[in-house]
């Protein structure tokens, strides 16, 4: 489905829910139909989102000049590549901490990282069989996913021109470690991306960086949630589900949330009474967690757990394997 979300005189942005296989089922792509004719995200690279999209661009004739992608996850830049092919001069920009995953098949980046990833996973107490399960799931994604192979990098502080709109880029590390959002602050606009949702609290997950090192996401997340928290906001147009208006209603939530999944996390440390390690406690905290997706549980319980440690409440003894986390 589209629907035009904010229209000033002939300036026009449209939203369009593209399909994804998985939960929640759509992302959203956003078309700023002004001068310059900016795509934010595209959705996963299926031909039905790709003609969605172009049929609004064929019944106002217009030509994609700009694809700005807000972070590197498959259901906001699959089809980066399928509209790059249609629009040759239509330049890419993407977070330069994410780009490099524009450029390449999901299993690729799996077969770099698997060994690294394997160590890591198995040293949070994961099963191999549950890490091999997950790789094979992954690879299934790449037939949503079309690469580009030219990206111009944003580093944030950036203000990208459309004529009406002015889009300043800010750097959210969190959600993911490029994450940016959008801010158009004469008309209150802030492109979201996963970075604030209205539902669901975005899942930070633990991602590997270019070195070898993991990017603890969820201690960048909620840092990055204070700094967007006062940004002047009429109207927020997120990554998934609708617009709304409320942000900083919504980033207490989320910090709510937050600080409810740290308590959580302890309790299952003191009702345990002995140190865990991190797979166990992902397992007590979501017990219908699937085997195939482990890596959200686990992701979840080490973020937390590590505001627990940045808090003072938690250690975690590295020396064991798996590494085991008890309370202080
Ligand atoms: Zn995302
Ligand atoms: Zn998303």
């Amino acid at each position: 489905m589209s629907e035009i979300v904010w229209q000033k005189d002939n300036v026009r942005i449209v939203r369009f829910g593209t399909r994804t296989p998985w939960p929640p089922s759509h992302a959203n792509a956003y078309l700023i139909d002004d001068e310059v004719v900016t795509l934010v995200d595209t959705g996963l690279c299926l031909d039905e989102s790709i003609q969605m999209i172009e049929d609004y661009l064929n019944s106002r004739k217009l030509r994609i000049h700009r694809i700005v992608i807000t972070h590197g996850h498959i259901d906001h830049y699959g089809a980066v590549g399928a509209f790059r092919e249609r629009y040759p001069s239509a330049v890419v920009l993407c977070h330069k901490a994410d780009a490099d995953k524009l450029t390449r098949k999901v299993s690729e980046g799996i077969e770099e990282a698997s060994e690294t990833m394997r160590e890591f996973f198995t040293s949070q107490g994961v099963p191999e069989t549950a890490v091999h399960m997950s790789g094979e799931m992954l690879r299934i994604l790449d037939g949503v996913v079309c690469p580009v192979y030219d990206i111009e990098f944003l580093k944030g502080g950036e203000v990208l021109e459309s004529g009406a709109i002015k889009l300043k880029v800010v750097h959210v590390p969190g959600h993911s470690p490029g994450q940016v959002v959008l801010y158009d602050e004469k008309h209150g606009i802030l492109f979201s991306g996963d970075h604030v949702l209205s539902k669901k609290p975005p899942t930070p997950l633990i991602e590997m960086t270019g070195e070898g090192k993991f990017f603890n996401n969820i201690i960048h997340y909620v840092d990055s949630l204070h700094y967007v928290r006062n940004f002047k906001v009429q109207l927020v147009l997120p990554g998934h589900w609708r617009t709304f208006e409320d942000l900083s209603t919504k980033v207490d939530a989320l910090l709510k949330y937050y600080e409810m999944k740290k308590w959580e996390t302890k309790n299952v440390l003191e009702k345990a009474g002995r140190p865990m390690n991190a797979y166990e406690i992902a397992r007590a905290l979501f017990p219908e967690m699937p085997e195939g997706v482990f890596f959200i549980g686990v992701s979840e319980a080490i973020g937390y757990l590590s505001l627990l440690e940045k808090d003072g409440e938690v250690v975690a003894d590295k020396t064991s394997h798996p590494v085991l986390y008890h309370l202080v």
